[in-house]
């Protein structure tokens, strides 16, 4: 914090980067900077202002889970100085002011904004609720109906476009313009209050009634407490709705799901350090790319490097594949620019950062050239050989196979230390995860590079070791062999998804098989049958593969599809096809309640999950929970499945696993616990310690 005046007006600007979070020590200098423009009889008007590229972004991270986050001067102590203050106080509000930031300036006398200024309470999304005023002033001021939105959603708004929250909005420099709002202002009294103002809603009840019913029950409950919160200070006086926002903010605090969002929270920040690398290590830079083949994936990847502006050749091995590659993107980009998220000039500019080409030495010069050409060794040696005569030295290669030997990759060339996997998920331009695979020879400064890169093209980056299927996929290979078992011995697709779904789930394993495509697991089924040719073969997909049903893009997989649309309909020929195995199989089938089937599969989850940490595949169970939030659509609020066992209790996994083991269908080997989970057991301890 710093304090200096400008002739009467004191400017106090909150000083703590990188987003001048509201911790301890800048809650105190806040008071300290009041105390001080109240003792000064030159004094007339204070200006809060953030230094840097914010006013503040709200509570400051790094105290969240400690004792610092609710020592006074807490949040509402600096607010109530702020309202008891015999001086107006302003609050100037430049890019963002989230959460507690917004709320300290709800507190002030006046605000004003440069336009553009992003302003949020994203609270919810951490399983919170604003918890210093924000649901009982921002509705005096902007109106119940449009607070309860900003509130529930979590959603940022611009500073213009949210009317009655500023008392202007200023053009040009915000410093002088703030300063010369104080001093119009100054003599003005009495001091205009938020909480003073009436919070009053025509017909609030109902349309607190019909969100309530729009949120729904189950997840999250943050947004329907902080519904509740701003519904009880509707109509009575502050002091009432503060207290009942307290109250509901406190029981949140202790939720199980929000510690759940706030695991999931720091675990993403966590997943970008890698313990083992210096800290003066210069990552390899990343200032162009190439990327191999124009399917599904290669275009998406390219997508990434234009929207972040780092220009990519893309390369086909043919005209026609190229042409029909680039015209996805194009199509992808002008939907965007219909839906009015990019401007027609925007689509141009990336358009024209992807150079389109046949021929390898274009590539030569990129600083990062990304493989993601059919998933199939032999056509990526050819490929990575091609690499490595070509590309200038010190150029990363990636490659990004869902299950291929990134150390076999990495053989094909002569500067292994050069080779690393970039497994990005579908549709790679949308998607938040990228795993860094990391091979047994690739360099310390190329594994920055891409963390470092991941970062840039707005992707989470987790590290993970060579295996087959590397974190995720070996864990979904798990997960929906749990699933199928499933099906042989009792249950459909519909209840597996509908148990998984009501469990959380974005998707249940057979929908989610049906929209990926059944053919790609099949051919990954089949050469892992080649590979290990003792490996139990899982008929009823493989059944269903020879019908040719592979999801949605032939209109019938799990289920069947109408033409053109997404609704999964429950199939007969698919359930004759499971109990006709079931009876080949000598399995007499039985009824199998919904906790057997989460539990079952979750826990199969959980199992590898441990056996990847046992390995070193992962480097910490957060990072397992990372990939699970982020590329198959676990439920935030449950934190993923490492912290989910842990919620549950290790010792209740373990005992589940022991009992599933005694299912005469199952593979004992499946359930053998992993000793890591067995270790923690005995320890007392968890996966997220
Ligand atoms: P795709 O079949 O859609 O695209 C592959 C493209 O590579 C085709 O356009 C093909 O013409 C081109 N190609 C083939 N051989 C080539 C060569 N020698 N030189 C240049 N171009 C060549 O496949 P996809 O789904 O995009 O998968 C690509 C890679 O990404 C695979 O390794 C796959 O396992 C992996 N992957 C796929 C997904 C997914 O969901 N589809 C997810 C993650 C990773």
């Amino acid at each position: 914090m710093s304090y200096a005046t400008d002739g009467a007006v004191a400017v106090i600007t909150l000083d703590n980067p990188p987003v001048n979070g509201l911790g301890h020590a800048l809650r105190s200098e806040i008071l300290a900077g009041l105390e001080r423009a109240a003792a000064d009889a030159a004094v007339q008007a204070v200006v809060l202002i953030g230094k840097g590229k914010a006013f503040s972004g709200g509570a400051d991270i790094r105290e969240l889970n400690t004792a610092k986050l609710s020592a006074e001067p807490t949040l509402l102590t600096v607010i109530s100085a702020i309202e008891q203050s015999p001086k107006p106080v302003i609050a100037a509000i430049a890019g963002l002011a989230m959460g507690g930031g917004l709320e300290l300036a709800l507190g002030c006398h006046y605000r004003v904004a440069s336009p553009g200024a992003q302003i949020a309470l994203p609270e919810v999304k951490l399983g919170l609720l604003p918890g210093a005023g924000g649901t009982q002033r921002l509705p005096r001021l902007v109106g119940v109906e449009r607070a309860l939105d900003l509130i529930v959603t979590g959603a940022a708004a611009a500073s213009e476009e949210v009317k009655g929250l500023f008392d202007a909005i200023l053009d040009g420099d915000l410093l002088r313009g703030a300063v010369a709002f104080a001093n119009r202002i100054a003599g003005q009294r009495p001091l205009p209050l938020v909480r003073d103002l009436p919070n009053a809603h025509p017909h609030a009840n109902a349309l607190f009634q019909a969100a309530r019913a729009r949120l729904g029950g189950r997840g999250n409950p943050a947004p329907l407490k902080a519904l509740e919160a701003m519904a009880a200070g509707v109509g009575r006086p502050f002091a009432e709705g503060l207290a009942a926002e307290r109250a509901l903010f406190l029981e949140l605090l202790a939720s199980a799901e929000s510690k759940a969002l706030r695991h999931a929270f720091f675990a993403e920040r966590a997943a970008a350090r890698i313990p083992d690398l210096p800290d003066d290590l210069v990552p390899r830079p990343v200032r162009s790319a190439a990327v191999i083949g124009a399917g599904t994936m290669g275009g998406g990847i390219a997508m990434n490097f234009a929207n972040a502006g780092i220009p990519v050749v893309v390369l086909e091995a043919r005209q026609e594949q190229l042409d029909r590659g680039l015209a996805t993107i194009r199509k992808n980009y002008e939907s965007s620019a219909k839906k009015g998220k990019l401007s027609a000039a925007q689509v141009e500019e990336r358009m024209g950062l992807i150079r389109p080409t046949l021929d390898y030495p274009d590539l030569a010069q990129a600083d990062l050239v990304i493989e993601a050409v059919f998933e199939d060794l032999a056509v990526k040696e050819a490929v990575f050989k091609k690499l490595d005569a070509v590309m200038k030295p010190g150029a990363i290669l990636a490659t990004n196979t869902s299950t291929l030997d990134v150390d076999a990759i990495a053989g094909f060339t002569s500067r292994p230390q050069d080779v690393i996997g970039t497994h990005f998920f579908s549709p790679a331009n949308v998607m938040k995860l990228l795993e860094i695979v990391r091979g047994k020879a690739t360099s310390q400064a190329v594994l920055a590079g891409v963390m470092a890169l991941s970062k840039r093209i707005k992707k989470t980056g987790v590290v993970s070791g060579v295996c087959d299927g590397f974190i995720g996929n070996r864990m979904l290979d798990k997960y929906a062999k749990q699933a199928q078992l499933l099906l042989e011995e009792g249950a459909l697709p519909a209840q597996v998804d509908g148990a998984m779904e009501s469990f959380g789930m974005a998707m249940g394993p057979f929908r989610m098989s049906d929209l990926a495509g059944g053919d790609v697991s099949w051919l990954i089924r089949k050469r892992r049958y080649a590979e290990q040719p003792e490996r139990k073969r899982q008929v009823i997909p493989d059944r269903l593969c020879e019908l040719g049903r592979f999801g949605q893009k032939t209109s019938a997989g799990w289920y069947s599809y109408e033409k053109g649309k997404r609704d999964a309909i429950a199939d007969p020929i698919v359930e004759e096809l499971i109990l006709a195995y079931s009876k080949e199989a000598g399995i007499a089938r039985r009824f199998i309640p919904d906790e057997e089937i989460v539990q079952r599969c979750v826990f199969a989850l959980v199992n590898e999950g441990a056996l990847l940490l046992e390995e070193g595949i992962a480097q910490r169970a957060s990072d397992i929970d990372i990939v699970y939030l982020m590329g198959y659509g676990f439920p935030s609020w449950r934190g993923g499945p490492m912290f989910h066992a842990d919620a549950v209790g290790l010792d209740q996994v373990l005992e589940a696993l022991g009992r599933f083991a005694q299912n005469p269908h199952a593979d004992p080997q499946f359930w053998k616990p992993a000793p890591l989970l067995q270790r923690l057991v005995r320890e007392g301890k968890t996966f997220n310690g």
